[in-house]
């Protein structure tokens, strides 16, 4: 079974629709209604327009936080603003999946502190020193967010709310912990749904596999879905992505190429650049 990146790249250019994230905003193109956010990977089902007359005031919010928070636009100042945002969305929505897209919010803003530190400066380093705790920081209160949304949504599975999502959310929230065995039980839990014939269990297989650095199971999963018409854009990242692990430089970067037709994110361009070094090595 190989899967076929050209048809992939047709199909795309014909038939994809593009679904709005509710939880942060980010568009995702997608060839069914129902795919996984390109940017912080809950299920999602609708478009902008549907999102618009449901909940325009959402909208507004979410798209104002990618404005302040976008590549082009990083400054501390506008990621405070836009952190107040989820802030607000937090306490009004009390929806766990706000607390998940801050949490990533966070790490995003302690990478772009990060990137502030210069290395080549002379002297006294308390500057750096102020960038690297700011961006420990940062880390660390995405961390406690992780844990006040497993706690919440664990709390609601017991009573049955919206529980297949809020179980998901605790899978993706032990995986950005680096907790393994608690992402695993989590995964197991999912399971136990009637939801679970749906792309959403093998999806969170695949993440697992990815994690846990077994790229032979992974692409076995990603592989399967892809050349059988499961086509997700987040599938084919995490194919290139194990491609690369197993030094498959090549057939990685041209997965890539097709992928920047329709997503545009830190992620890819960061294994493009990973792909030239490494293949620069052999
Ligand atoms: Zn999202």
């Amino acid at each position: 079974m190989a899967i076929n990146l050209k048809k992939i790249d047709e199909l795309f250019r014909s038939d994809a629709v593009e679904l709005f994230c509710p939880y942060c905003g980010t568009k995702t193109y997608c060839l069914v209604n129902l795919t996984l956010c390109s940017n912080c990977e809950s299920i999602i089902s609708m478009t902008r327009p549907a999102v618009l007359k449901k909940d325009s005031q959402l909208v507004q919010s979410l798209e104002k936080i990618n404005s302040l928070s976008d590549a082009d636009y990083y400054s501390e100042e506008n990621f405070e603003s836009a952190i107040s945002i989820y802030d607000e969305l937090i306490s009004s929505k009390g929806n766990i999946g706000y607390i998940y897209a801050k949490a990533l919010l966070l790490i995003k803003y302690s990478n772009y502190v990060l990137s502030n530190i210069n290395y080549t400066s002379h002297g006294f380093m308390e500057e750096n020193y102020t960038y690297s705790q700011k961006s420990m920081n940062l880390v660390s209160n995405a961390r406690l967010l992780f844990y006040k949304l497993i706690s919440i949504a664990e709390s609601n599975t017991k009573s049955n709310i919206n529980s297949f999502n809020d179980a998901y959310f605790i899978f993706l929230a032990y995986i950005k912990l680096g907790r393994l065995k608690s992402a695993q039980d989590a995964l197991d839990n999912l399971k136990k749904f009637k939801e679970n014939n749906g792309i959403n269990i093998t999806y969170a297989n695949l993440i697992f596999d990815i994690n846990k650095a077994d790229f032979d199971s992974s692409l076995l999963i990603s592989e399967k879905l892809l050349s059988s018409g499961v086509i997700h854009l987040n599938i084919l990242f995490y194919h290139a992505f194990a491609m690369f692990h197993i030094n498959k430089f090549k057939q990685s970067k041209k997965i890539l190429n097709v992928l920047q037709n329709y997503i545009k994110n830190e992620n890819i361009n960061n294994l493009k650049e990973d792909i030239i070094i490494k293949s620069a090595l052999y």
